[in-house]
Parts: structure tokens; C-alpha cells; sequence
């Protein structure tokens, strides 16, 4: 059976020309894919495009985009087997977490992709990247999909969306999924963990757009004046990014600073610098602040997922728990429940 697969073509150095007048890359039109990459012909799958009107940078994507994105794969979820989402770049990782927060149950394949270099370009890794997302997107086995959640490929690997982070704005193998297995890889054979996937708790798939933007990051570095915090006045959820394993500066104004913000009804998210492990309260002294104040352990998600969980959970109707008990659920795979 010839299984359907929908692009979502939404922009991105995939879908870009170079400009000769400018010498900038510019969007072109994605519907005449078939005509520069007459590949796509010979795949096993029937494939359609759907285009953004317009086509953005990813740096322009948020949540009003994803809110888009989400209502494309539900209005085309009973007529196609799988889903391929073009993306940029820069910001692909933040789309692939949302989405995974955003699409509830799902039963089907969502692989976001994009690309380094454009499709037209000589040296392009986006051929190699669109096709074998094409192919997982319509990977099945016994009339069901092999892959039910919202994934991304890029350079080899299939990476969990939710755990992927873009590390290098050079390499082809742009992106990592630190904390997490890989859930797949393409060499001579095109290889998938079924282990590490992810199973949908029911099949009644349905899509959530809440997503509430109240939600601050804030890094932290030696020296900084913790006291800026309390400036930012209307939100609701802080995201701190503290040192290694969950440590901050010891000290009378940094007590003072997360308990006004608790008494302000700020929930605080402690989630790590580093790329790989994450946080332990408790572990150092200097991170035994958090836990006196109520703040919450991020444990080893990345900060993608932690803002996209956030702006999904934040006043979200559909939950009855409170925002700390929700957090430190395990929603789809984005966190390692039992870390420490
Ligand atoms: N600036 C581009 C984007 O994220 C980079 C890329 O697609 O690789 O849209």
C-alpha cells in the first residue's frame, strides 16, 4: 500500500535561492519541488505539499506559527499516513518541542527537517535530509505507524523533538539530542530504535493550541545583578539556567530575590547550562535554595523543551493539577522522570 505523506513547507534555508540581485537567500516557491528534485518522484510514497503563504525564516516562527502548523496536521491528519515538517534551522528544536506538547495522542509520524545549505546549492545536505524523512514519515508496520511522535532528522540521526537541541551553525550534523537515545539512524540500512519510541497513551489525537507567553529565560553568569529580576514585573514563569548540576551564588541577595518572586506567585524553573545531565537539588549546597523556595527541578530537559512545556502548561483549561506538579510530569518523553 502506497502510503501518503504531507509537506509542510513553513520556510528555511531548505526552500531558499540565492537572490543575485542581493546576494541574500530568499524563499522560493516549494510547490515546484518535484521539478528540482525529481527524486521525490521515485519514492515509495505519494507525496503532497502544503506551503506556508509565506514562507519565513525560522527566527520569525512562535507560537502563532505553531498554532498554524498544528491545525494543518490536524485538518489533513485522516487523509495522510505522515507528516514532514520544513523548518529552519535556528529555531527547529523550539517548533519540534511545542509541537510535541501540542499534538496530543498522536498516532502518526511528524519529522521536522530542514537543512545547511539549499536545496539548489551544489554541496546541499538537503536532498539526503528531505528523503529519508520522507521515508520515516511513511515508515509502518502491520497498518501501523512505526514512529508516533514528533520527531526530527537531520544529518543521520532521528532525534526525539522534544530532546533536540541545535549546536552548531557550521556542520552539517547540526543538531544533538544529549539526553536522550538516538531513535534512529540512516546508513547503508535505515535503522530505528523501536525500544526508544514513544507510544501514544490513546488514539483519540487532537490537538491543543494553548500556549500562554508569560514565560521569561533567564541565564545566569558570575557577577550578574540578580536584582534585575524583579523588574520584569508581568510574568508568570521564570526559567532559570543556573550553573552545572543546579548551583547559584550563596547569598543574602539571591534569597531574597527568589522568595519576593515566589511571594509574587512566580513559579521558578531551575534548568542546567550544561547540554547533557541536568539538575540536582540538593546535590551542592548552593543549590539547596531552590528547594527552600519552591522552585522546580527541570532535571535534564533542555531549554527548549522547558519553555514550550511551560508556555503549554500556563493557565492551560485542560489540566486540573497545579503548574509545579504538571511540570514535573513527563508529558511526552521530554523529561527523564526518575533523574537525579
Ligand atoms: N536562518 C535560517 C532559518 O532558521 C537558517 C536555516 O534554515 O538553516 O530559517
Amino acid at each position: 500500500m502506497k502510503r501518503k505523506v504531507l509537506i509542510i513547507y513553513t520556510g528555511g534555508t531548505i526552500g531558499m535561492e540565492k537572490d543575485y540581485a542581493t546576494g541574500s537567500l530568499v524563499p522560493f516557491d516549494f510547490s515546484n519541488i518535484f521539478k528540482r528534485m525529481p527524486e521525490m518522484n521515485l519514492m515509495e510514497c505519494e507525496v503532497s505539499v502544503k506551503s506556508f503563504d509565506y514562507p519565513v525564516d525560522s527566527s520569525d516562527m512562535g507560537p502563532k506559527q505553531w498554532q498554524g502548523i498544528a491545525k494543518i496536521v490536524q485538518e489533513n491528519y485522516e487523509a495522510f499516513d505522515g507528516f514532514v515538517i520544513l523548518h529552519g534551522t535556528d529555531t527547529m528544536s523550539y517548533t519540534a518541542s511545542a509541537l510535541s506538547f501540542m499534538l496530543k495522542n498522536l498516532g502518526k509520524p511528524v519529522v521536522l527537517t530542514g537543512s545547511q545549505l539549499p536545496i539548489g546549492d551544489l554541496r546541499t545536505d538537503a536532498k539526503e535530509n528531505l528523503l529519508t524523512s520522507l521515508y520515516y514519515a511513511s515508515l509502518y508496520e502491520n497498518d501501523e505507524a512505526v514512529i508516533q511522535e514528533v520527531t526530527l532528522y537531520f544529518e543521520y540521526k532521528l532525534l526525539r523533538g522534544n530532546r533536540s537541541l541545535k549546536f552548531s551553525a557550521e556542520y552539517f550534523d547540526a543538531y544533538q539530542s544529549p539526553n536522550y537515545s538516538i531513535l534512529g539512524q540512516s546508513g547503508v540500512h535505515l535503522n530505528i530504535d523501536k525500544d526508544s519510541l514513544l507510544k501514544p497513551k490513546s488514539t483519540n489525537f487532537e490537538i491543543d493550541l494553548h500556549l500562554d507567553e508569560n514565560v521569561l529565560f533567564w541565564r545566569i553568569f558570575p557577577g550578574m545583578n540578580f536584582d534585575f529580576l524583579l523588574e520584569v514585573t508581568s510574568v508568570k514563569v521564570i526559567i532559570l539556567q543556573v550553573f552545572g548540576s543546579g548551583t547559584i551564588f550563596n547569598n543574602e541577595k539571591t534569597e531574597r530575590v527568589l522568595r519576593e518572586l515566589r511571594q509574587r506567585k512566580v513559579e521558578i524553573i531551575v534548568i542546567s547550562q550544561c547540554v547533557s545531565g541536568g539538575i540536582s537539588f540538593g546535590k551542592y549546597s548552593n543549590s539547596n535554595i531552590f528547594s527552600q523556595v519552591g522552585a522546580i527541578n527541570g532535571k535534564d530537559m533542555t531549554a527548549e523543551a522547558a519553555i514550550t512545556k511551560s508556555m503549554h502548561l500556563l493557565n492551560n483549561p485542560r489540566y486540573k493539577t497545579n503548574f509545579a506538579e504538571l511540570f514535573d510530569e513527563d508529558i511526552c518523553g521530554e523529561v527523564t522522570k526518575d533523574f537525579h
